[in-house]
């Protein structure tokens, strides 16, 4: 693809800032559970401000993913991140599963998690990320309904594509399991989700390996981190330290906003890849 300012790739870290959201969703009794709610609770208390520091020293900008109901929960880290002039995606309201709620549900909880960000900060998303990436055949028509410019939920290339909802253009700026970091670091049994967890470097690794893969292509790396996971200090000392290099290496590293913007510029010149959406308009035999 090509990047803004002649840049050889793109680059961008995007934290989806859960928090304890993830095992109030999980049933009513989650808010019983005072060591999941805890695990949630050091990423706005003590990793945001970790990796804000971090961002402001090395002069980056990036974007986070926050459910409405954080943005209630936690505003003092909300605060931060706006203040250091990032972009806040909508990440659902409570984390819900949107597979699990009907069209109009879907559309509730969206407007309730825009308000939410709205009348805290006047801060309105042009991004959305589906809460365990499990958009829904809805979601995109509900998403440019409310003037959402990007979804970053689906995996059909490596680098930004285009959705055709009938006629109008989402674009979408691909996430996947290989480049987010519940899979080397989360251990959750509360939620069904246990793996073992690696060490720092180890389980950093892959996601460097992705980077030279997309300095080689000419392409978009992109990382899906958790600040309760990766913002723990000894993960996050590896990625201090890698960055030092890494923004040297020639990557334009921008928000997904500022992605998203320059790839809709592209589909414009017909030069970005389009896909029909939905996929199939009915069971499959
Ligand atoms: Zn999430």
């Amino acid at each position: 693809m090509d990047w803004p300012n002649g840049a050889g790739f793109a680059a961008a870290i995007t934290f989806d800032m859960d928090a304890d959201s993830l095992i109030h969703a999980a049933g009513p009794d989650g808010w019983k559970n005072a060591y999941a709610v805890s695990m949630g609770q050091y990423g706005p208390h003590v990793a945001i401000p970790r990796i804000l520091e971090t961002y402001r020293r090395l002069g980056m900008k990036q974007s986070f993913f926050i459910p409405g109901w954080c943005v209630q929960t936690y505003p003092k880290a909300v605060e931060a991140i706006l203040e250091g002039g990032h972009e806040i995606g909508c990440h659902g309201w409570i984390h819900e599963n949107p597979a699990n709620r009907s069209a109009d549900q879907q559309a509730e909880d969206l407007d309730k998690a825009i308000e939410a960000l709205a009348a805290f900060s006047g801060y309105r998303p042009r991004g959305y990320r589906a809460p365990v990436y499990q958009i829904t055949n809805d979601l995109p028509g509900l998403l440019l309904d409310r003037g959402f410019t990007y979804d970053s939920s689906m995996m059909a290339d490596d680098d930004p594509y285009a959705l055709d909802v009938s006629g109008r253009k989402l674009i979408e700026i691909p996430p996947h399991w290989g480049i987010d970091d519940w899979p080397p670091f989360a251990h959750y049994e509360e939620i069904g989700y246990m793996m073992p967890v690696r060490g720092p470097s180890e389980g950093l690794a892959p996601f460097f390996e992705e980077f030279v893969a997309a300095k080689k292509d000419g392409g978009l790396w992109h990382a899906v981190w958790h600040p309760f996971l990766t913002g723990r200090r000894a993960r996050w000392q590896v990625v201090e330290e890698w960055l030092e290099t890494a923004l040297t290496e020639g990557a334009w590293f921008a928000t997904l906003g500022e992605i998203a913007d320059h790839s809709a510029k592209l589909d414009a010149e017909g030069g970005l890849r389009v896909l029909p959406f939905p996929a199939y308009e009915g069971p499959q035999t």
